[in-house]
């Protein structure tokens, strides 16, 4: 039998064997390649299933290999990481000009996440209802052209009035694998349960430990929604944090960047005051977004600081 895993937790696991759900575990060691985990399976998993004598339980044999997954890394000394969720299509970040303002330095960190776990993003502009002065239509303008460029799509939706659903966003989450994220009061709770009747249900908790040992709770599920598709809710997960990654590699995370990489004639430059660098020309040029270098140099120091 195969699956795929759409809630853990922490011993048991529910699997979505396509006409039903099916409570599964684990027996013996599974071995991860290169990497400590403090789960060996992750919702959004393909796993291969072995029935119990009771039938209504399984074990869990193998799971497939993951074309990607999200990490959360616990601590930057003890390097555990928790797999927040695999087999990912697309990330979707909620975003709100007021009642909270999302700030731009926010988008870019999350940006910056999936482009390293190699996952296209999405922007979704909520609370569309209620925008109106000119300084709203300034940020929005901003998301627009700053984002849309660089190759992530933006959709404006208001999901309390259930505004642009059907037309724009629904399409965009049909035979994918969508994982939604936000910080807290930009509405994905609202725009998760127009989408999907079971949203409201509790989610089940998994625990990862923090620097100080403490628990902190994350949560991933995975939705069906009633057309083909399925949405992985992170609620607790503000960000995914930026995961080791080493100075001269962030700007491989700015698609911006990326593109002039190969012309710049150092082989270790961070771009920051290097004679000649080709991606301070282009930012001089105005090729790259003067909002996103700044992003750049401030995940720089701050990861710089982390060290
Ligand atoms: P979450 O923390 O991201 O899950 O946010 P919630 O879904 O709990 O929403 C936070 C608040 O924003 C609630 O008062 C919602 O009613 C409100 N809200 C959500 N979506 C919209 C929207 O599209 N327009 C407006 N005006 N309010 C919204």
């Amino acid at each position: 039998m195969k699956g795929r895993v759409i809630k853990s937790t922490g011993s048991w696991y529910e699997v979505d064997l396509g006409d039903k759900l099916i409570s599964a575990r684990l027996k013996g060691k599974f071995k991860q390649a290169d990497l400590k985990l403090t789960n060996p399976i992750a919702v959004g998993d393909w796993v291969e299933l072995i029935p119990e004598e009771n039938q209504e339980t399984a074990v869990i044999s193998k799971i497939l290999p993951r074309e990607n997954y999200v990490i959360r890394k616990s601590t930057r000394k003890q390097h555990f990481s928790h797999i927040i969720a695999s087999n990912i299509d697309q990330a979707m970040l909620v975003i709100t000009m007021k009642t909270p303002r999302t700030s731009l330095g926010f988008i870019d960190r999350f940006l910056v996440s999936i482009e390293s776990f190699r996952i296209p993003g999405i922007l979704v502009v909520n609370k569309m209802d209620l925008m109106d002065g000119e300084n709203e239509a300034e940020w929005l303008t901003d998301i627009h052209e700053i984002y849309e460029p660089l190759g992530y799509q933006v959709v404006e939706i208001s999901a309390l009035l259930e505004k642009n659903l059907s037309e724009f966003f629904k399409p965009l989450l049909e035979n994918h694998t969508t994982l939604i994220a936000g910080h807290s009061g930009v509405g994905k709770s609202t725009l998760l349960n127009a989408l999907i009747s079971e949203a409201g249900q509790a989610t089940q908790e998994v625990s990862t430990f923090t620097t100080k040992g403490l628990h902190t709770t994350t949560f991933a599920e995975m939705f069906h929604l009633d057309y083909s598709g399925s949405l992985i809710d992170t609620p607790g997960i503000k960000e995914f944090g930026i995961l080791d990654i080493e100075e001269q590699e962030l700007s491989h995370y700015f698609p911006e960047m990326r593109a002039y990489l190969g012309e710049c004639k150092y082989n270790n430059c961070k771009h920051i005051n290097e004679p000649g660098c080709v991606i301070l020309e282009k930012l001089e040029e105005g090729y790259i977004h003067p909002y996103r270098y700044q992003s750049y140099l401030n995940i720089l120091n701050e990861e710089d600081s982390h060290r």
